[in-house]
This record gives C-alpha cells, structure tokens and sequence, in this order.
C-alpha cells in the first residue's frame, strides 16, 4: 500500500511545494525510524548530522536526504545503480563549488574560546589549508584580527572555525550554504582521536574538502557503510578507496586515516585548477 505523506503536517494534510512523497507504509516507518534516529545538534538552530558530519539544516533537508536514500534503494532493487568516484555535490545539476570570486579568499576565523588549544587549531588549520591550496587553485586564509569575535555572524569572514561539545569529531559545510552555516565545528574528541588512523590534522583535511564541495567517496560502495545516498554528485575521477573524503572504518581493511591521495588532486584540480605555485614552477623550468 503506498500513501502520500506530508513533512511536518501533523495532520497530514498541509502538504507544501516538495513536501509530499509517494512512500510505501514500510518507508513511512522507515522514516520515522530514521527521523527518530538522527542526531541533531543540541543549541538553537542546531543541525541534523547525518552520516558522521553532514550537516543538513532542517527537516525538510533532512527528508530530502531520506528520499535520496530511497532513490537509490529502489534502483539498486530494480536495475541496478552505476556507481561513481571522486564525487563533487551538485545542486540541481550544477557542480556545488566555490564560485570564481570566493575560490582565493575563503578567509576564515578562529575563536578564541578554544583557549589552551587555539594555538593548535590555528597551526592545524593552516597545514591543513595548505594540504589543498598548494596543489590545488583555491587559498583558505586564516584572517586573526577576527578571532576574537568569531561567530557564525561575522560576515567579515567567509566562514568561522569553533569548539563544540557534540558526538562527532568534526563538522563543516557546503559551498552553497548561508554564512550561518558555514562554520567548521570541532569537538574535543578530534584532538587525541587515533580512531581509524585518524588525527586532527586529516580531519581537518576532510571537512576541509567538504567546503570546496567534495562528497563522502564510500557512498559508492556497492553495499553501502552509511545512510548517505549516492545522488546529487558528480564522478571526478574513479573510484578511491584511499581518498581523504572516504570513511577509515569503511576501508578493507579498516583504517589509513585521512590525507589527500593524486586522485584526490586530480579529481580537485579538474575543478579548481592547478595551484599558481605549481604553474609558475612548471614555466620556470
Ligand atoms: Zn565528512
């Protein structure tokens, strides 16, 4: 039996524009199971994080990711799913990346209240920047005279970096998000994690990948490691185990951590371009 159900109509008859789904019974349960079981962020305005650290935010974002998951359940039950690689987010079909006047001046902010570890996060974040904009045509600048009132308002910045307390290790955001929403949030876990051959530096590296627009790369896997559906993403390159945005835990084996492979250059590189130190290097020699 299939039914149409409405997000938030408690009643179940205010359908809004994209709020109604023909789902089956089972798919209503599974989605209020689902609904039940993600996390969301415990401040006013908090996030739903799905699938470790995307940050989705709202319910009906939320039950849009629940229909993508159903998407691809229902084709890999029917025809098959071509699977992909290096995965950029897409909106509407468009590459979801940093526009040509933001690509070197992704300037960012790091709070003082992390207190004994602002110095570490400052040193981290910048190795970590310079992972990406040293191969590859993008710069995140850490702009300090900000530090001190580094908040998801200050529009002096393209984006704030802030300690919270949470279930994650990190969380970041996607290009085409608000300046509300664009923040890199860290929790105290992600200092001293060896999880999965993870350290802070890596997982700076992937959240940083997140905000040049890169996807989870283990979504392709043919039996999926987390909810997150392969949709709404283009394929960069083939498929990389080793990638810096695919999982540790859902490697064979386990484990590697998180830092750039060549794919992971190219498939940035394909949309970025190549870092300006490597091109005047290149014409020197
Ligand atoms: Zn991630």
């Amino acid at each position: 039996m299939r039914r149409t159900y409405c997000l938030f109509a408690v009643a179940l008859t205010a359908c809004g524009p994209g709020s109604a789904a023909d789902l089956s019974s089972t798919e209503v349960e599974g989605w209020e199971s689902f609904r039940a079981s993600v996390h969301q962020e415990a401040w006013e305005g908090g996030k739903f994080i799905v699938d470790g650290d995307i940050a989705l935010a709202d319910e009906d974002a939320l039950f849009q990711y629940y229909l993508d998951y159903l998407d691809q359940e229902r084709a890999v039950e029917g025809f098959g799913v071509s699977r992909k690689s290096l995965l950029v987010d897409t909106v509407g079909g468009a590459d979801n990346i940093q526009t040509w006047g933001r690509r070197y001046q992704m300037t960012y902010c790091v709070s003082t209240s992390f207190g004994t570890r602002y110095d570490q996060v400052v040193t981290t974040m910048a190795a970590a920047a310079r992972s990406w904009a040293d191969q590859v045509g993008v710069d995140l600048l850490h702009d300090a005279s900000q530090d001190t009132n580094c908040t998801a308002s200050n529009n002096n910045v393209y984006f704030d970096v802030n300690p919270v307390t949470d279930t994650y290790f990190a969380r970041a955001f996607f290009p085409n998000d608000g300046r509300s929403a664009r923040n890199v949030l860290i929790t105290s876990s992600a200092f001293t994690t060896t999880s999965g051959g993870r350290d802070f530096e890596g997982i700076l590296r992937h959240e940083l990948g997140h905000t040049l627009g890169f996807r989870h790369e283990h979504i392709r896997l043919a039996n999926p490691c987390t909810t997150e559906a392969n949709t709404n993403n283009r394929a960069l390159t083939v498929y990389d185990e080793q990638s810096v945005m695919h999982y540790p835990q859902c490697r064979t084996p386990a484990g590697g951590g998180y830092r750039q492979t060549e794919l992971d250059y190219d498939g940035a590189r394909s949309l970025y371009g190549t870092a300006p130190a490597l091109i005047l290097t290149s014409a020197i020699l």
